[in-house]
């Protein structure tokens, strides 16, 4: 009986042992949930469960920024914005673009031709309707922005074709 209870001890400090491991975050430079800027510092990424996106985004918002949707060109609150000042993630607020990059590339969406930072934007390859694109991502969150191509003006010659809902302007 003595030696029963000794092996129950036991198990049971191995069993806490394991769980403490499993539970203390990894706070290394590969640790998803960081991100780390050209400069290293780290931030913190932003997680929800999909229930509390729900709850803070409209049904639009929550299309686009969570399942990927796209809303249809000339529709968004401001593919035709020319007001002077900045563009955040509309689920996680980071910063995105300056209204000094944005451009009118005449296909109806928010055009960029750079980002506000190297970080704040993750690019994911996109096989999706037959199409090979490069879908763009907020690093901070994960949620879906919309996508970059090759042929937007000098000097990066890049396109980012962002989603109005994807975006919260600030004028400055
Ligand atoms: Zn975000």
């Amino acid at each position: 009986m003595k030696n029963l209870l000794a092996i129950f001890v036991v198990s049971a400090i191995m069993l806490s042992a394991s769980c403490n491991q499993a539970q203390t975050p990894a706070k290394s430079e590969n640790s998803p949930t960081f991100l780390i800027t050209p400069q290293g510092d780290t931030l913190q990424k932003v997680v929800k469960s999909e229930e509390e996106w729900k709850n803070l985004l409209s049904p639009s918002q929550y299309l686009v920024l969570r399942q990927a949707g796209t809303e249809r060109p000339y529709t968004g609150e401001y593919w035709d914005n020319h007001e002077i000042g900045r563009y955040y993630c509309r689920a996680c607020d980071a910063p995105l673009f300056d209204s000094d990059t944005k451009f009118d590339s005449g296909c109806g969406w928010p055009s960029f031709f750079k980002a506000v930072n190297d970080y704040c934007i993750e690019e994911i390859t996109d096989n999706t309707l037959g199409m090979q694109r490069t879908e763009i991502r907020c690093a901070r969150c994960g949620s879906h922005l919309g996508h970059v191509f090759d042929d937007g003006p000098p000097p990066t010659g890049l396109r980012y074709c962002m989603n109005s809902a994807s975006m919260r302007f600030e004028k400055q």
